[in-house]
């Protein structure tokens, strides 16, 4: 069965975009955890950032900056779960970018 986010890609199900190119997909998470909440994805298929080509993921570093252009932002957090244990549930690779625009995020014990 086809991933829920390689899905999101192809528009077979919805999801509110910031912005997007040929490689690239960044939209807003379903279930925000901070003020500003969006995801950050490669349109090619990679289950996690471990599997990831040090290439697409540099590429992403200058999508994730016109991402944070596009929301106006200057100051947010990046977050990857690499594996279940780190907490990743949707095995495409994402990267979280959260941000509050009207204050300072915390930064939780973890375990
Ligand atoms: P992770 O736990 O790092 O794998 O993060 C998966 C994220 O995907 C969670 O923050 C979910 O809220 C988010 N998510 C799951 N399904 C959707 C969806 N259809 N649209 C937007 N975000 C989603």
């Amino acid at each position: 069965m086809e991933c829920i986010f390689c899905k999101i890609v192809k528009g077979e199900i919805p999801s509110k975009k910031v912005l997007e190119n040929e490689k690239f997909l960044a939209f807003h998470d379903i279930n925000p955890i901070a003020p500003v909440h969006v995801l950050i994805i490669p349109k090619e298929h990679y289950e996690k950032f471990n599997d990831t080509p040090n290439e697409i993921f540099c590429e992403m570093a200058d999508f994730i900056k016109n991402v944070a252009k596009e929301l106006n932002i200057t100051d947010y957090r990046l977050i990857t779960n690499n594996g279940s244990n780190a907490g990743q549930e949707v095995f495409h690779l994402h990267v979280h970018m959260v941000s509050n625009p009207n204050g300072k995020l915390k930064w939780p014990k973890l375990v």
